[in-house]
């Protein structure tokens, strides 16, 4: 049954596509309708969209040995040096659409490297952009918790970056308890503001609504960690698409507000925007 009170929608200023998404999204585009194109690993954590491109012939290669011949697609996350290597080995011709701000960590985490520096990422260990930036480094470390540095050495020179979609806080406080591991510290700042704007102006637009409804891939770490953000300030739930929604949590709801992670696309928020809307008319 509809909504029958005054529900309004409202949208996070920033919510969506972020440049490097849009980026990669674009330049496959472009080899749509070629044949033997794959993507290494899903092009974006997003289930719906990588359907889409699956249906326009866009293969997804979760391993370098499914993919025979043809032209590779490196997704906005990036690769490391060593893969890149192993796909050249295999003379499949690399569209690289690594997004620039990751590309400028892998270069950082190399120069630290060559410098002499212990490198340390803050990130997920599993994360394919963080198994990337690692990969630049002979012996790079990645901190995901605070509580992780207790197992430290000290070093005369430490070197930290971080995945691009951490929280700068945490990084803060990271490169503040390094001072004690180290003589020296070197301290680039990598975290992009794609994935701060997304998350203050969602934690803004929490702070007024009823319920927050966060779009995107479930497994998508930068929309998880909106909904935990938005989470403390209000009620939220995390959807992939409408039909995911229980309907009986909009009934006693006057403002409701949308946000989205770095890797849903346009579409599919107008089309919840537009489906919460209707449900409220009835
Ligand atoms: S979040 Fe930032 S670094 Fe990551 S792909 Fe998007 S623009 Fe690039």
């Amino acid at each position: 049954m509809a909504n029958k009170n005054k529900m309004k929608v409202y949208l996070a200023e920033r919510a969506g596509f972020c440049f490097g998404v849009k980026r990669a999204m674009d330049i496959v585009s472009e080899l749509e309708g070629e044949e033997d194109v794959y993507t290494f690993g899903p092009l974006i954590h997003n289930p719906q969209v990588v359907e889409k491109l699956r249906q326009k012939g866009i293969k997804c290669a979760e391993n370098i040995k499914d993919i025979v011949k043809g032209k590779v697609v490196i997704r906005a996350h990036g690769v490391s040096p060593r893969t890149i290597q192993e796909l050249k080995e295999l003379k499949l011709k690399i569209v690289d659409a690594t997004c620039p701000y990751v590309k400028k960590v892998h270069k950082l985490t190399k120069k630290l490297d060559q410098e002499g520096y212990q490198v340390i990422i803050l990130g997920e260990k599993e994360h394919p952009e963080v198994i990337g930036i690692k990969g630049n480094s002979e012996n790079a470390i990645v901190i995901e918790k605070l509580e992780d540095i207790e197992s430290l050495k000290s070093y005369s020179k430490i070197g930290l970056v971080s995945q691009t979609t951490q929280s700068k806080d945490k990084f803060k406080l990271l490169s503040d308890k390094l001072t004690d591991y180290a003589d020296e510290l070197k301290v680039y700042n990598t975290i992009c503001n794609a994935t701060e704007q997304r998350q203050k102006t969602a934690v803004k637009l929490a702070k007024q609504m009823d319920l927050i409804i966060v779009l995107g891939g479930y497994n998508s770490g930068n929309t998880r960690r909106l909904a935990e953000l938005c989470s403390k300030e209000t009620e939220t739930v995390h959807i992939e698409q409408f039909s995911d929604l229980d309907k009986a949590i909009l009934d006693d709801k006057e403002k409701v507000g949308v946000t989205a992670g770095a890797s849903t696309p346009d579409y599919l928020i107008e089309d919840l925007i537009q489906k919460l809307e209707s449900y409220t008319v009835g």
